[in-house]
């Protein structure tokens, strides 16, 4: 299966879509990572997923990304009865300490914190601000609020208090449980919510000890504050556009959005812009214009991934919605203002020979209208820093290692093809071309750029750059 799209589509696994069945749909329909939210699985669950979707990956035999996301420390109510309930306007509504199911009436608040932090006359958001509480009153157990901006409320919704300062940490005792249970699967990434400071991150990768790779989900505004450090110590970042609209003024977002996308390509880290991009694609088998035109933006700026949430989770179109992103994805990618809108936030080359190897390669390719740039990498650095380049012909990266090639599913225009180590020089061209032709990428006649690191299986040492021709040979493989 040969993708023709340089952004990548996560999608988000959930009680819509967690049979094998629905997985493989949601691959063959685009979807090139899984994320498993932290927020509404156990550990049975997280399992059952993460065997599915390795699953799935055996069946099509292409590398694909596991993303766990890790609540962090999110507020967020307990079980609402079955369906929900419509909180009215004015309307008086309790917060408490009791875990019955809620109704209109009460429901759970399992942070006690919040019940000391919170005072009259406070906001409390819920459901990404959909919802408008006022304090009215509180006990040692209970918060007694007013409906002020009322609508239908369903189980562990989130809560927020952008008026309240609140003692948290960025770990909590949940998210370091899931975090082990993930690792131990073997998950390719580990998303960590609500970041405030590079130390939050950092915690998380003394843990992970390399085992997965770090995502940092930027939606507070703290995290603004120190974003280059949090991108230098992140292996990617996460355009969190539904926290982060509730914790700024909303139409900050699309400027924040701009600026983290250029921030993160700057310093050749993946960014995946996230949340409600196809929102109304829940109950609906197609989407609003403007739902597209978002889609749409956040390909044209170049971001590496965009996701979906509730829409392929829970929603009643999980395929379709794949299949949605996918299409306005390649209707960008081939428009014809695409290409300089792209090459617009090209980044100059930094002085590594990683660097000056892929720019030269783009340069090569570009020159001879070649049909691939071939890397051969182990770690993944030399993908990324092609993909830092945003050239415009298909990419292939050639890994020994399976967890590299399931970790650059997640980025910009990479093809992974696990293949092991070449013997040499002959073997390291012939292998690419062969590739790139079995991969419908090179036709015979056509030219390929490949490049490496010799003596091979150095790490960080790329520094070759070959033209190979793709000969009519490459056929019979
Ligand atoms: P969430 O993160 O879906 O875990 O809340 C994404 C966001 O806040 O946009
Ligand atoms: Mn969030």
């Amino acid at each position: 299966m040969t993708r023709r799209r340089n952004v990548k589509i996560i999608a988000t696994l959930g009680p819509a879509s967690d049979k094998p069945e629905t997985i493989r749909k949601l691959f063959d329909a685009g979807a090139d990572v899984f994320r498993l939210n932290m927020s509404h699985l156990d550990h049975k669950n997280l399992k059952r997923l993460h065997d599915a979707v390795r699953q799935v990956e055996r069946e099509v035999e292409r590398p694909i990304g596991i993303l766990a996301d890790l609540q962090g420390p999110k507020l967020r109510i307990g079980e609402m009865k079955e369906g929900g309930v419509t909180l009215e306007k004015g309307a008086r509504f309790r917060l408490d300490t009791s875990k019955k199911t809620g109704d209109a009436s009460r429901v759970h608040l399992p942070h006690p914190a919040i019940f000391d932090a919170v005072s009259a006359g406070q906001t409390l958001l819920l459901d990404d601000g959909k919802i408008r509480l006022t304090v009215k009153g509180k006990g040692r157990d209970h918060i007694d609020t007013e409906v002020a901006v009322g609508g239908k409320l369903t189980s562990r919704k989130g809560v927020s208090l952008p008026e309240t300062v609140l003692p948290l940490t960025a770990l909590t005792e949940k998210d370091r449980g899931d975090l082990d249970a993930a690792l131990e699967l073997g998950v390719d990434w580990i998303a960590l919510s609500f970041v405030q400071r590079p130390d939050d991150v950092a915690e998380v990768r003394k843990i992970a000890r390399g085992r997965a790779a770090v995502l940092a989900k930027i939606e507070k505004p703290q995290a603004l504050e120190h974003l280059d450090e949090i991108i230098e110590i992140s292996d990617a970042i996460m355009v969190a556009r539904g926290d982060l609209g509730v914790e700024l003024p909303l139409e900050q977002v699309p400027g924040w959005q701009k600026r983290l996308t250029r921030a993160a390509r700057r310093a050749g880290k993946p960014v995946v812009v996230a949340t409600q991009m196809l929102e109304s694609m829940i109950s609906s088998p197609t989407p609003t214009r403007a739902e597209v035109s978002d889609v749409a933006t956040a390909v044209f700026e170049g971001a590496d991934a965009i996701m979906l949430s509730a829409e392929s989770a829970a929603g009643q179109f999980p395929v379709e919605a794949v299949s949605m992103m996918d299409r306005v994805a390649q209707s960008v990618e081939s428009d014809p203002t695409y290409p300089g809108i792209i090459y617009a936030q090209r980044n100059e080359p930094e002085a590594t020979g990683a660097d000056a190897i892929s720019a030269a390669a783009h340069s090569v390719a570009d020159t001879l209208n070649a049909a691939a740039i071939v890397c051969w990498t182990n770690s993944g650095s030399t993908g990324l820093r092609a993909a830092r380049e945003r050239p415009l012909f298909p990419i292939i990266v050639l890994t020994p290692i399976q967890a590299t090639a399931r970790r650059l599913a997640l980025v910009w225009g990479l093809h992974c093809v696990l293949t092991e180590d070449a013997q040499d020089l002959e073997d390291l061209s012939d292998r690419a071309c062969r590739i790139a032709y079995r991969e419908g990428f090179a036709q015979p006649g056509k030219r390929i750029v490949v490049t490496a690191g010799v003596p091979l299986g150095t790490p960080g040492a790329t520094n070759m750059l070959r033209v190979a021709f793709v000969g009519r040979q490459e056929k019979q493989d």
